[in-house]
């Protein structure tokens, strides 16, 4: 069941977006309007992790791709013996610009690694650990950290399935390891896509766009 669509681009974001689609739109159109570079990502929650707490954290992560000039749009899908439901989009094959995100437990380790992040299966699931971003807000004993923390970690996976294999870099928000500086960053809000990084991400999302939309008209046009 559907229970929540967030746009995550605040509208600084927006504008930034607004602006570079601006630049984009300085080509000639020749009658076709560019899809603007976006994906979906479908959402199942198997965690502890509130309803409140989710919704934050996709905001952040939202806010972190907007940045990179990307829109993301959030679908909550049921989990659960039970949640199987009419119209629930993780019970459908995720369109072409669609990424599927599993909040899961963690497995229990010590160190501020990727490892303990968790895992993208590229080019279409990602998967973090809540708990992860809970004790590392409760060892700071602040929790306001939390959805924070969980935002970044969510698109940190989310930017491998976007970036491809060995998308790890040595600065920014695909550091394999953060460290202090960036947790401090994190909370800053400046943990970011590396302008490198904010490029290919647009790319990959306008190609996943183009290939849906290529793969509509195709059919479209089938006699
Ligand atoms: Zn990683």
């Amino acid at each position: 069941m559907i229970t929540r669509i967030l746009s995550g681009a605040s509208f600084g974001v927006m504008a930034a977006w607004v602006g570079i689609m601006g630049l984009a739109s300085a080509e000639p159109a020749l009658g076709v309007v560019d899809e603007p570079p976006a994906i979906t990502v479908l959402v199942a929650n198997y965690s502890q992790a509130s309803p409140a707490v989710l919704a934050a954290a996709e905001r952040e992560a939202g806010r972190i791709l907007g940045q990179a000039g990307l829109r993301t749009s959030w679908l909550e899908c049921s989990v659960g013996p039970s949640g199987v439901s009419l119209g629930d989009p993780c019970q459908e094959a995720p369109a072409a610009n669609g990424i599927r995100l599993r909040i899961l437990p963690a497995p229990v380790l010590d160190k501020f690694q990727d490892s303990v992040f968790g895992f993208a299966v590229h080019p279409l699931l990602a998967s973090v650990y809540y708990e992860f971003a809970l004790r590392r807000a409760k060892r700071d004993d602040a929790e306001f950290e939390l959805p924070i923390i969980l935002g970044c970690v969510m698109s940190h996976e989310l930017g491998h399935l976007l970036l491809g294999s060995n998308s790890h870099s040595d600065k920014g928000i695909m550091l394999p390891r953060w460290e202090v500086n960036q947790v401090r960053q994190l909370m800053m809000g400046t943990l970011l896509f590396t302008p490198d990084q904010a490029r290919l991400i647009r790319l990959e999302a306008q190609t996943r766009t183009k290939s849906q939309r290529d793969t509509r008209t195709s059919i479209s046009l089938t006699p």
